[in-house]
Order: C-alpha cells, then structure tokens, then sequence
C-alpha cells in the first residue's frame, strides 16, 4: 500500500524545524486518456466505496460536498481498512464546457454504460467499479430548486439487489425516494449507471441535490452527515437491512411546451392537484402561457426563471407509487 510522505512543519520553542512524518492519505491518480481525476483512500482488501460527481457537466453540486467528504471519509478508511475512491469531475470537459453530455464524444455518459464501445470515460469508469460495496452517483439540476432526492433502482429478475438498494435509501433518508425499476423503466433511461449497477449486483444509489447556488452550507453538512452514515453502516461487519420504510414515489416530469422564459408558481415539496398551474412561460413575442400539471403530488423539482428551450424539463411531481 502507498504512503504518501508529508512535511510537517512544528513550531517548538520558536524554532520551525522540519519533520518527516508519514500520514495516511489522499492518493491523487490522474489517468492521461480520459482526463479523469481520481483521489484513492485505503485498500482494496476489505470493502471498496466510489462516490462519482459530474458525470453531467453542468451539474455542479456534488463536488462541494466530495469537498466537505474529502476530510471526513479520511479516518473512515483508515479506521475500517477499506479503500474510498473520490471522482470529483468525471465529464471533465463537459464542465470545461458547461455541458451536461461528454462534448468530445457528444453523448449524455449516464445512457453509455451498456454500449458495446462507451465513450472511454466510461470504460474506465466501469473498471474501477468493479465489486465495489457501494457507488454514491451525485447529481442535480442546473438553475433548479430540488427537493433532496435519492434514485432508488430494482430489477424484479434480482429481489437481492433491489431490496439492498432500498435498505441503502433508507439509511440515506432523503425527503423524497423516486423508484426507477428496469423492467419497465422508459426508454430513456436505458444505458444509465445506476442499472448497470443494479444489472452486476453491485449496491448503489443515486441523490439529486439542489443546485450550486441554493445550495446551503447547512444542507451540505446534513448531506454530507447522510453519506457517511451511509458509509459506515456499507462497512460493518453486521449490516443490518434498515426496515423502516420510507415512501417511495414515481417521478413524473412536465415539459416546457415552448421556448420562452418560465417562471415558477410552487414552491419543491408544496402538494399539486391535476390541474394546477405550476408557472408560465413568457414568449419572446411577450405572450404569456400558462403550464398546469396533469399530476396530483408533491413538487419534488422546480425551475428557476430561466430560458427554456420547447421539451425541457420544467417541474417533477413525486407521484405514489400504486
Ligand atoms: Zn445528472
């Protein structure tokens, strides 16, 4: 295993000298292909977790809690002889960019993982994962005001890894738990991480945070609160499934109708019946639209005043699960 070797510099008696001390601590790894940064804690030999943030390059949150992490998840690893894998930008240049799909590529990574040749961020990515314990996907929506959320994928072809992946969920404790199941998952998800994941047993959830800029210092610390606890239950040596169950919800989305400029009219987690106008849309002729849900539940995403192209997502309504 390596050290890395860090000079310490002492105060004594007025006098600076210079110790040698050998630390435990972050190994940064920079692989020259895929650009991609990785910051390596521990061995391997007894359980391995990854935490992966911006592999949408316009969503910009989870670096501020691998941040936070970075100094917390230390004495984890070194206390219970696991290795933690930090990736803090893993669409470099979709960040680079302000892109939420890989510019070089010019795909959307989080539908690339079950393509016979992914993009190679991916490919690599898919080998560090390997018989991991746990993968954290950090995610969020850009100019948007989300209620905290934690992805929940099950496969009904494997009971095993589905109710481990509920057992994770409510440890994490989010406000709102969105239920995606493969079998009848819309296309659209098809190629994501989270049901490749599922689809090789190896345990894992995705969260969905506020973005960037109403993202509190408190709420980073209360979530970052979470993904330890999350953590540290992933290591013991009894890992008791959590049975308090929370409620699990579909996530219905409303889309812009038109481009213009949309402003919001709920607040996240405020209930909306069928029929409710939830903002409106402003044409850059000046006419005004209104946008209603046809869902009945609790607003789990909601845009800021923001352009908004025809087809975007303007809102997602948590919706009970039947
Ligand atoms: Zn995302």
């Amino acid at each position: 295993m390596q050290q890395s070797v860090k000079l310490r510099s002492e105060k004594t008696t007025g006098v600076r000298i210079l110790s040698l001390a050998p630390m435990m601590g972050w190994e940064k790894i920079f692989n020259k292909k895929t650009k991609i940064l990785i910051l390596k804690s521990g061995n391997p030999g007894n359980k391995k977790v990854v935490i992966i943030s911006s592999l949408h390059g316009n969503e910009l949150s989870g670096f501020l809690l691998l941040k936070k992490l970075k100094k917390a998840l230390l004495p984890i690893s070194e206390k219970n002889q696991c290795q933690i894998i930090l990736i803090p930008f893993l669409n470099v240049e979709g960040i680079r960019k302000k892109t939420r799909n890989d510019p070089i590529s010019n795909q959307d990574l989080n539908r690339c993982f079950e393509k016979k040749n992914p993009p190679s961020s991916i490919s690599f990515l898919k080998l560090i994962l390997k018989n991991s314990s746990l993968v954290l996907d950090l995610h969020c929506f850009p100019e948007t005001r989300q209620t905290l959320t934690g992805l929940l994928f099950t496969s009904k072809k494997n009971e095993k890894i589905s109710s481990k992946n509920k057992a994770l969920l409510n440890i994490f404790s989010p406000k709102i738990i969105w239920h995606l199941d493969f079998d009848d998952l819309d296309k659209s998800k098809i190629g994501s991480l989270g049901k490749w994941l599922t689809e090789n047993n190896i345990p894992n959830l995705a969260i969905e945070t506020e973005s960037p800029e109403f993202l509190k210092t408190t709420e980073v610390i209360s979530i970052c609160q979470k993904i330890k606890k999350l953590i540290i239950s992933t290591l013991s040596k009894n890992e008791n499934p959590n049975t308090s169950c929370l409620p699990i919800f579909k996530r219905k989305v409303i889309f812009s109708p038109k481009e213009g400029i949309f402003t919001p009219e709920v607040k996240k987690m405020e209930l909306v019946k069928k029929g409710k106008i939830i903002g409106s849309i402003t044409d850059l002729n000046f006419g005004e639209s209104k946008v209603v849900t046809n869902f009945t539940g609790k607003v789990v995403f909601i845009r800021n005043t923001v352009f908004v192209k025809k087809g975007e997502k303007l809102a997602g309504i948590a919706v009970k699960e039947e």
